[in-house]
This record gives C-alpha cells, structure tokens and sequence, in this order.
C-alpha cells in the first residue's frame, strides 16, 4: 500500500508479522525537500515491546541451531533481494531523508555487498585449539552472544541499520532494532527483504518508538545481550550507562569532528577538490564527514579558491530532480544548527565566502558554506557540524596542527594531505582517530574496520572486527576418561 506520494505505508516487524502497534498511536514522517507530512511511523507500546523481546529470544534459539550454509545461503538471498530492489528502496529513502537518487540507490547497493561480506566472513569466525595436557581437549570457541537491541539513525537510512543486522545475523544472533522513526520505510522495506529470503520469524524483528522509552526498555531486559548504537555522542553515553547498569556490552559509533591537514607540500587544488566533494557528500551528514580544514598558511588562498569552486559547483535541489547533487539537509533540527553554527562564527569574526544561508524555498536547504577567519572560540571549531559547514584556518607549525587536530574529544575520522613519505608517518602516528585517510577522503568500505575513539565510540563495524562485538568467546576443557 502506497500513499500519494508514492511512500509505502509504514509498519513494525515483530515475530514475523508486519503490524501497526497496540495503540495506533503514531508520528508523522516529513519529505524534508518539500516539509509536506508524507505518511506515518508506528509507534510501540511496552506490550509491543515486550512481544519483540520474546521474539528476539524465540528466534535467537532457532537461529542458533541452523546450519552455518543455510544461514549462509539466507542471508545471500536476502542480499539478492536488496540488490533486485535498490531503485525502488532508493526512492523511499529519498523521500523521506532527502538525499540525491543516485546516493541513495547507491547506498542500497553497496549495503547488499557489506551483507554478502559479513555472511561469508562469519564462515570464518574460528575458534582454536589449544596443545594441552595428554588426554585433555582444550578448545576456545566463539558463539553468538545472543539477542541484540540496536539503535539507528537517519543519515543512513539502510546502510546504517544493515550495518547491525547483517553483522548480528551473520554471527548467528537475533536482533530488536529500532531505525530512526524520521526514515523508517527505508528500514522497513530492507527488514522485507530479509524476510522475504526466508528468515525464521522472530529472528529479526524491527520497531519504531519514543526513542528514550524504547531503549530504556529493550536495554534493562534480560533477553537483550548488546546494546549496539549509531548516534550522537550524548545519546551514547547514556545508553552505554545504561547498558552498564545491567552489565551488558555495548557497540558504540558516535560522532565525530573530522580535521583535514593540509601540508605544506599537497597539491592545495586536488586536496580540495577531494575534500570538497566527501564534504558535501550527503549534504555533510556523515559521522566522517571533512568538518574542521587545517591549511598550511602557504596553500590557504589557493585552497579556499578551489574548495568555494567546487562549493559552488554543487547543485543543491530536491533528491528526486535529476541533476541534484546535494539535497536539504534531512531535518528541521539540523537545519535550524547549521544557522546557529554559521550565525555564531560570523559574529566572531569568520568571513562567508561562499553560501552561509538557507535556500529561499520550501523545504531543509542550505548552501554549500565556505567560511576563513574563523576563530578557535567559534561553535563550529568544537561542535560537529553534520550539514554543509567547511570552516577553513590556517596553520603555520604541523605540530601545532596536529595538537589542534587532537585538541577535541572525537576520535572518528582524520585526513591528510601531503607528498612526504616522512609526513605520512607523522600523521598516522600522530593523529588521534580510529579512521584516517591519506591524500584523499575516502568512504567506509566493508572489508576494513571502521570506528572511533575517545568519546567517538568504541568497537568496530566493518572488516573481520564487525563480528567481535556479536560473538563470545568460550574455553572449553575437556578431559577424556
Ligand atoms: P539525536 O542525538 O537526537 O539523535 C541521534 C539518533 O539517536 C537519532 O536516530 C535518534 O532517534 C536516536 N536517539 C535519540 N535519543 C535516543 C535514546 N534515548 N535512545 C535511543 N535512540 C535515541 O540527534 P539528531 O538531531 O537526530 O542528530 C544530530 C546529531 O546526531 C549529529 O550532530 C550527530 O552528532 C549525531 N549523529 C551521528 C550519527 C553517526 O553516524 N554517528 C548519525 C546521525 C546523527
């Protein structure tokens, strides 16, 4: 069932069945490139709640049990199914969180791809064993942990909840997610794909809410065995406290504010266009996203010049317009922070040199923003920015750079720009992140880890690492008498 707007009406998952929730109490859902109110969320009580705990801990038993080539074979057709369905789940995400078409299609791809990645590795997942005494097995085992409450959000609307799900079902767990109640058809058609694969109801099981009341709950249960979160940075302290409470592990990916080191010897052209363009990229609503740009004072007026062409170069409009490629920001709350960070850097000093203002039509647009002379006590210099901002400042001594670079408590993403092999190693000794790219920006890729530190998160998703936070690992001695 659609709309007129073509959105699909939008229901929760729970114990294999597609339901509305035990009130029909729900939220309406904002097409953020024209603010009309497009259709609504679900969203779940505590006896809806409740239902997909005794799901999850139903479906982890059966999940548990079936063989490693038939989960195997599942989660391929699954991927199959995201595959044959990326246009179409491409069109609901840019409906609803506004990214460019060619993004979002894009996304569902490549989101199929990190599922055949994880299915395939956690054929892998292999225990050892241990010389012993004689007439003694000593084995180490990894198991799945067990049911896993997730939390997601919106920039990513189904690369960011089958980040979760593919990982955890790979590992053989069964999972209660809860994606973002701003872009939850997204989450809703990836979960059918996996349904539509096959999947043992209650496996996996998908649910919309008050988002407080929901972790709160999911969390203190005792079917859940981790807590694995996708957000910002105050919201993960405090389900990683709560986690604590109850002794539970946590996944924790939280924000960032990513510095660009622009060394005295890059080429200061290429380096901004490179830049530029991860800059932009989803409208700068990326955990990674470029958002602080520390340029060697030789290279900042040839830097700025490149980076505002490129600025400018953007064609910001609505997701669905071919042509596009920014879209609005993809809520209002981000919207009105990009005004607040711009409007409080001008009034420090800093100097616009290209867009610095909401676009005059409806819908969350904002300018690809260039902005110099920015001071260190500027919000935007401490606050990640997530939306279009790149604020550029010169730097003189590298050292000075990097202890700036290092001087906030992220630690997601860095990157370099240099041609020394000795600056290189520098950097990469140096600087404090989990993620760092050289000589370009580049995206998040499912065979490497991705992942932060200080109070950018901890844990892995991505690479080999993507499993640990899913898997035990069990020692097993056994005497043979
Ligand atoms: P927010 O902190 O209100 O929410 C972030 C996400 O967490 C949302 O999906 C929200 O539904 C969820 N959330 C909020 N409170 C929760 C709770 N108590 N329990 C469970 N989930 C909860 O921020 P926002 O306005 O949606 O996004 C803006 C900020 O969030 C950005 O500045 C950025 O730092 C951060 N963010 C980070 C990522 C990332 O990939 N790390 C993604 C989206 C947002």
């Amino acid at each position: 069932m659609t709309t007129d707007h073509g959105y699909p009406a939008v229901r929760m998952y729970i114990a294999g069945e597609w339901c509305q929730g035990g009130t029909g109490q729900t939220a309406p859902i904002v097409n953020p490139a024209t603010e009309e109110v497009i259709g609504a969320v679900p969203l779940a009580t505590a006896d809806d709640l409740d239902r997909a705990l005794e799901a999850a801990a139903e479906g982890f038993e059966v999940w548990r049990a079936t063989s490693i080539a038939k989960r195997t074979a599942m989660l391929h057709a699954a991927a199959d199914l995201i595959s044959a369905r990326a246009a179409e789940i491409g069109r609901v995400m840019t409906l609803e969180q506004g990214k460019p078409l060619a993004e979002s299609t894009g996304e569902a791809r490549r989101t199929a791809d990190t599922l055949r990645w994880h299915a395939d590795d956690a054929r892998r997942a292999y225990g050892r064993i241990i010389p012993s005494a004689p007439g003694t097995v000593l084995t180490v085992r990894r198991e799945p942990i067990g049911p896993v409450a997730a939390f997601v959000p919106w920039n990513f609307p189904v690369g960011g909840p089958n980040r979760k799900i593919s990982a955890a079902l790979s590992a053989g767990c069964s999972l209660v997610i809860k994606a973002s109640e701003e872009t939850p058809a997204t989450a809703a058609a990836l979960v059918r794909c996996y349904a539509d694969a096959g999947l043992p109801a209650g496996v996996l099981n998908l649910v919309f809410g008050e988002p407080a009341d929901v972790s709160a709950h999911l969390i203190a249960s005792p079917v859940t065995r981790l807590v694995a979160f996708t957000g910002s940075v105050p919201v993960g302290k405090l389900l990683a406290a709560e986690a604590g409470r109850v002794m539970k592990p946590s996944l924790m990916e939280l924000g960032g504010h990513a510095p660009v080191l622009v060394c005295a010897d890059a080429d200061p052209g290429q380096a901004a266009r490179r830049a530029a363009r991860a800059k932009f990229f989803n409208a700068g609503q990326v955990c990674t996203s470029p958002s602080r740009f520390l340029v060697h004072e030789s290279l900042i007026e040839d830097f700025t010049a490149e980076f505002v062409k490129a600025a400018e170069a953007v064609v910001v409009g609505d997701g669905l317009e071919p042509g596009t490629t920014m879209g609005p920001l993809a809520n209002e709350r981000r919207l009105r922070a990009v005004e607040r960070l711009t409007s409080d850097a001008v009034s420090r000093g800093a100097t616009v040199r290209t867009g610095g203002r909401r676009l005059d039509r409806p819908g969350h647009f904002f300018a690809p923003t260039v902005l110099t002379d920015v001071p260190a006590d500027a919000e935007l210099m401490t606050e990640e920015p997530f939306g279009p901002l790149a604020p550029i400042v010169p730097f003189t001594d590298l050292d000075e750079a990097l202890a700036t670079a290092n001087a906030l408590p992220y630690g997601l993403a860095a990157y370099g720009f240099t041609r020394s092999a000795a600056t290189a190693e520098k950097l990469s000794d140096g600087l404090e992140a989990g993620i760092l790219s050289l000589n370009h920006c580049g995206g998040s890729v499912h065979e490497a880890p991705s992942g932060g530190v200080k109070d950018s998160g901890y844990g892995r998703e991505g690479g080999p690492e993507a499993l640990d936070a899913y898997l035990v690992t069990k020692r097993v001695s056994h005497l043979l008498t």
